[in-house]
């Protein structure tokens, strides 16, 4: 977002009104390197930008070298307690690291801002509410003030150090809490802000956590790059984001869908025509709005404000009937059979003919 400042992962920039990225983590054992690249790649088909691997021990640090020479986007190396695994990740080559300086040995935070120093790359602070140290814990609770606190106790040991590449997350699987201590963040700092909702669940309830929660703050104008947490393949996650982003307004991917939820005045199968729409225009990566609507009640405005849009109406013989309207004029009606060849083709022109 404005206002933040710009931290360059690996080509990717974050904050300082960069577009907001999308962020994933593999499951794999990171020491599979077959494994990992294989579901990196996997994500970044799907569209994630930014990639996190657990870094459990040397060994899996090391993979990092070859896992980054076999995928396209920047990698980030997930450490926690061990400041060493942190420089041996340096030396493979991560672009990124997450780790919580305070909670290394001094020893350790030494070794590290001396790696730090030859190689700046970003450094997460990720406070999550299950860690949070127990002084803060009996002073504030588990409250956003303290995930704050915590954070900035981070923070500050590395600024101490005289680093000051870094991003800060402040996690925790009860949303309202997770609102609250991003906004009071984004008040007291100007550090870019990665934006989740931790452990937020399966697929069905963790989007609607991630939706609320992130959604919430993008509104707000916070947060410069996004996960969206969800339980299980983690590409799922990325078309989660997309969603997130492209309805909190902040980004686009291809085309917004506007589509009524049905009732007893639908003209239309429109359940199984979306799905048929959908399949159509696939591969249209244009951001276009499309209205599929079921009847002439709200049916034609919301076609109308779309860039294309069909709405069932009643045919002159009783039938089922489709209007086709395009950049805010009305076309013509057509039978059903008809009407999906028509929108098709208009779509597919109303696409070419946008800017790249
Ligand atoms: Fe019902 Fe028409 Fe609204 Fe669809 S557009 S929900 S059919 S009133």
């Amino acid at each position: 977002m404005e206002g933040t400042k710009q931290v360059m992962v690996g080509s990717v920039a974050i904050g300082g009104g960069a577009p907001i990225s999308i962020q994933s983590m593999t499951n794999t054992d990171t020491r599979d390197v077959d494994a990992t690249v294989a579901q990196i790649h996997a994500l970044e088909q799907a569209g994630c930008e930014i990639v996190r691997v657990a870094v459990l021990d040397m060994e899996a640090a090391r993979c990092i070298q070859s896992i980054k020479q076999q995928i396209h986007i920047p990698i980030v190396a997930d450490i926690h307690f061990d400041g060493m695994l942190a420089v041996a990740a340096l030396e493979a080559g991560v672009d990124k690291l997450r780790i919580n300086p305070g909670n290394l040995p001094a020893r350790h935070l030494d070794a590290l801002l001396g790696a730090l120093r030859e190689r700046p790359v970003p450094v997460r602070v990720g406070v999550n509410a299950g860690s949070l140290p127990k002084d803060l814990q009996s002073k504030y609770g588990i409250s956003a003030e303290a995930m704050v606190q915590s954070a900035l106790r981070h923070v500050c040991l590395l600024e101490d150090g005289g680093f000051d590449n870094c991003l800060i997350s402040l996690k925790a699987p009860d949303v309202p809490m997770t609102v609250q201590a991003y906004r009071r963040m984004a008040q007291l700092t100007c550090y870019p802000l990665h934006v989740g909702i931790t452990h937020a669940s399966g697929t069905e309830v963790g989007l609607v956590k991630s939706a609320i929660g992130i959604g919430a703050l993008l509104l707000d104008g916070i947060g410069d790059t996004i996960r969206v947490s969800l339980t299980g393949d983690p590409v799922q996650e990325i078309a989660a984001a997309k969603t997130i982003l492209q309805a909190a307004g902040v980004r686009r991917f291809g085309i917004d869908y506007i589509c009524c939820p049905t009732c007893g005045r639908c003209r239309m199968p429109i359940e199984s025509l979306l799905v048929e729409v959908q399949c159509r225009l696939a591969s249209i990566t244009e951001p276009l709005t499309v209205a599929v609507m079921g009847c002439e009640v709200n049916g034609p405005e919301e076609a109308r404000s779309a860039d294309i849009g069909i709405t069932g109406c009643t045919g002159t013989q009783g039938d089922s009937e489709g209007v086709l309207f395009c950049k805010g004029e009305r076309v013509a009606r057509y039978p059903l059979h008809e009407l999906m060849e028509r929108f098709e083709a208009m779509a597919f022109d109303l696409a070419k003919a946008m800017p790249d």
